[in-house]
């Protein structure tokens, strides 16, 4: 421990750990989070990519499909979502009579950004009678131009089931190609978006990785390239990873996916080790901070607000994609 902190008593000046006042300040707003959210009778969703401290006060932590199911079926009068901005606004397009906070309005997904409805009318011109099938990873009005949604978790499921032979997906082009893999029977017509963070993970750091730890298994998301799928033993969503790891035998895991992610896998998973790939923190996820989640439900900011002929359509596919299932 290199830093301290000056404690003055009454007698005295002692020095004390910097990292134990911060675990005691971190403990301190835990248990006002925890005593805000009875009062307000609300419920704390949290995202697998959400930093450690923000995992440990939500009540539900998942993927976008197991908050999506979460989201659907709560009794509290409040929502907290931390996740990033098209989660909290899917919770409140689920939830339209309730209310919805997102802690912090800078926590945007870049890859949900790179879709606009304009150009997507365009595309579906180009290709008229085309389902629109979006990865959940997409704004409420985008969701309003789709026939349904999916996430990583359920989206081979959901490409395959679809009678037509030619596909719109948006916007994840790796996801995309993925889903390619597992259905050879459609024609897919992919759009340029992607994820910056899983952009980041790179072969050279997983085959070192690799020499460092010959009896790992190496486990990426789908979001990464095709490259990066290709080299791991397994590619699955980040739920999928957790039921995959429970169930091994394997003892070592190197982890391609967002690196908040390492924080649930220890906890719940407690005997095995898992090995982190480098440049792989999303700084959107990471925007949402305790501070930021005391604030939410102290000042009851920031209500997601949406029309309704938006909640309207855009309810169709996510429903939809809830029917559908992992
Ligand atoms: S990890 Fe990627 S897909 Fe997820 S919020 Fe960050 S940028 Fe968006």
């Amino acid at each position: 421990m290199h830093y301290y902190a000056v404690v003055c008593s009454q007698q005295s000046i002692y020095y004390a750990p910097l990292a134990n006042v911060e675990t005691e300040k971190m403990d301190a707003l835990q248990n006002q989070i925890l005593k805000l959210k009875e009062e307000k009778n609300a419920v704390i969703l949290g995202h697998n990519y959400q930093r450690k401290e923000v995992q440990e006060i939500s009540d539900f932590l998942g993927d976008s499909f197991g908050l999506s199911v979460q989201a659907s079926k709560t009794e509290a009068s409040v929502i907290v979502f931390c996740g990033v901005d098209f989660m909290a606004e899917s919770a409140k397009i689920l939830n339209p009579e309730k209310m919805v906070l997102h802690p912090n309005l800078k926590s945007k997904c870049p890859m949900a950004g790179m879709v606009d409805v304009k150009s997507l009318r365009e595309l579906k011109a180009e290709h008229p009678g085309a389902p629109v099938v979006s990865y959940v990873n997409t704004s409420a009005d985008v969701k309003a131009e789709t026939d349904i949604c999916c996430t990583s978790a359920n989206a081979v499921k959901i490409v395959q089931s679809l009678p037509d032979e030619k596909i719109i997906f948006v916007p994840d082009t790796n996801l995309g190609l993925y889903i390619q893999r597992f259905v050879k029977d459609k024609e897919m017509i992919f759009w340029p978006g992607y994820c910056p963070t899983h952009m980041n993970i790179k072969k050279d750091d997983l085959v070192k990785l690799r020499t460092e730890h010959p009896g790992a298994e190496i486990l990426v998301h789908p979001e990464c390239t095709p490259e990066i799928i290709d080299y791991a033993d397994y590619a699955f969503s980040t739920e999928g990873i957790i039921r995959h790891i429970q169930a091994s035998a394997k003892n070592e895991f190197i982890i391609g996916t967002e690196s908040n992610m390492l924080h649930r896998l220890r906890r719940e998973s407690p005997g095995k080790v898992f090995y982190e790939v480098p440049n792989a923190t999303c700084p959107n996820m990471r925007e949402i901070s305790l501070e930021d989640v005391r604030d939410s439900l102290t000042r009851i900011q920031y209500k997601i607000e949406l029309p309704t002929d938006i909640i309207r359509k855009a309810r169709v596919p996510l429903e939809r994609m809830i029917k559908a299932g992992r």
